[in-house]
């Protein structure tokens, strides 16, 4: 069974969604960073996505989709997937949808809950490593990458403008498709306003208990 991560931006899901992987063997699926490495090409296409992602609004459905599909046939065994960003609107959810049941593939969502002022504070105060994109908060003061020696930066869309654009989009397109999952009964929700360590833990704790690993 896969899963996938829901949450606004600054619930800790990318965090949750690595501790998951390495814990248990998931492969990680990424939409926010599968789009920036596209993003980060030299073509039309990938200066086009690098504008719509600075703005803070969603990519087109049609590249998430294909980026998505090519990610599952690369993979070289049949280990579940954790999802971190993707369905984000409901036409995507419907593709989603669609493309797992062409994959023969299940998910369970989990849901992580922080209030907006939250996760606006962890957004603005958290860096991110250049090199291998490891994500540290606010209270961590050194200026290097604890894993790899690379330099810490502020990602390009973490500035409150952005965040509010992306806020709008989680409340106006996440939203609606949060709620489809939860009358279908495939979404778990947990509390992600405890620290991290506390939340990756009681995430792990859902999962065995659901036998979902
Ligand atoms: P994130 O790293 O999850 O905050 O995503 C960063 C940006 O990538 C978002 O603001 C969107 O521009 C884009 N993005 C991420 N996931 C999706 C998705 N499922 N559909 C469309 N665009 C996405």
């Amino acid at each position: 069974m896969d899963i996938a991560l829901f949450g606004i931006q600054g619930s800790g899901k990318g965090t949750i969604a690595r501790a998951v992987c390495t814990k248990y063997g998931f492969h990680y699926f990424e939409t926010g960073g599968e789009l920036r490495k596209l993003a980060s090409q030299d073509t039309p296409l990938a200066k086009k996505v690098k504008a719509v992602m600075e703005s803070g609004s969603l990519v087109s459905n049609e590249i998430v989709m294909e980026i998505i599909e090519d990610f599952m046939e690369s993979l070289p065994d049949d280990k579940p997937i954790v999802f971190d960003g993707i369905p984000r609107k409901p036409v995507q959810a419907t593709t989603f949808d669609a493309l797992m049941e062409k994959k023969d593939r299940d998910f369970m969502g989990i849901l992580v809950e922080v209030p907006e002022d939250m996760a606006m504070e962890r957004l603005t105060k958290r860096r991110v490593c250049s090199k291998c994109k490891s994500v540290y908060p606010a209270d961590y003061k050194e200026e290097a990458c604890e894993k790899c020696g690379g330099e810490l930066v502020t990602r390009s869309d973490d500035n409150p403008e952005s965040i509010k654009t992306r806020f709008h989009a989680y409340f106006d397109e996440t939203y609606p498709v949060i709620e489809k999952y939860k009358s279908e009964n495939k979404l778990i929700t947990i509390d992600g306003t405890p620290d991290i360590e506390t939340v990756r833990d009681n995430v792990f704790t859902l999962l065995e208990e659901k036998e979902l690993v």
